[in-house]
């Protein structure tokens, strides 16, 4: 079989972005950056990894070409430079949340079409192909809501017309409910755990 050079060149493109999802770190690092440029600041509680660890693997990340770093005074800024990082995460399953089928928590984003402006600001900046663009009305729909990371609202603070919703109204007291009811502290403790011994 034969391929061609564009063909060479996006495979190549795929095995980077394999190769910076394949350690766990980076993948909570890219998690994060998918719903926008992060702090370094953010980056580290968000990961629960030591500064020096977080710092190694943003440097590789860099240097795969899969962020962008930016300095504003004394902190330093990372985002997502390659789109297609976005595509591949696309196909990734987000039917379960802590092993619980993801449709019996009413956690997604509902568009009030009166108030969208058809900015697309929701579709660019959602890293989990919740949004698509209707073109023939100009704005945008919700295509799938379950794939909403659970207690993100990022998309309703960007939304510029103000046309973004969620169902719960107290995003808090949701999501502590939700972490009692199921015991998620357990499983993430059980789950930080296991990390013992892999830092470095
Ligand atoms: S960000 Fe808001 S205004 Fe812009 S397309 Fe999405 S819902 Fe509409
Ligand atoms: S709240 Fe949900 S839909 Fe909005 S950006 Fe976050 S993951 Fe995407």
């Amino acid at each position: 079989m034969y391929i061609d050079i564009y063909q060479y060149i996006n495979m190549k493109e795929s095995l980077k972005i394999f190769k910076a999802l394949c350690d766990e770190t980076r993948l909570k690092i890219i998690e994060l950056l998918l719903s926008g440029e992060k702090c370094v600041c953010e980056i580290v509680p968000f990961t629960k990894r030591t500064q020096s660890t977080v710092s190694i693997q943003l440097a590789k990340l860099e240097n795969l070409g899969i962020v962008k770093s930016r300095k504003e005074g004394k902190s330093v800024y990372y985002r997502i430079s390659n789109p297609k990082v976005r595509k591949i995460l696309s196909k990734i399953d987000f039917s379960k949340w802590w092993g619980i089928e993801r449709k019996k928590i009413r956690w997604y984003p509902v568009i009030d079409k009166e108030k969208c402006i058809g900015c697309g600001m929701c579709v660019a900046t959602c890293g989990r192909n919740v949004f698509e663009f209707d073109f023939k009305k100009n704005k945008s729909k919700v295509k799938n809501p379950y794939n909403c990371m659970v207690g993100c609202d990022n998309c309703s603070i960007y939304c510029p017309a103000g046309a973004v919703s969620f169902p719960q109204k107290n995003r808090r007291e949701f999501i502590q409910s939700l972490l009692k009811k199921y015991n998620i502290a357990a499983k993430a403790r059980e789950n930080v755990m296991s990390m013992k011994g892999g830092e470095g």
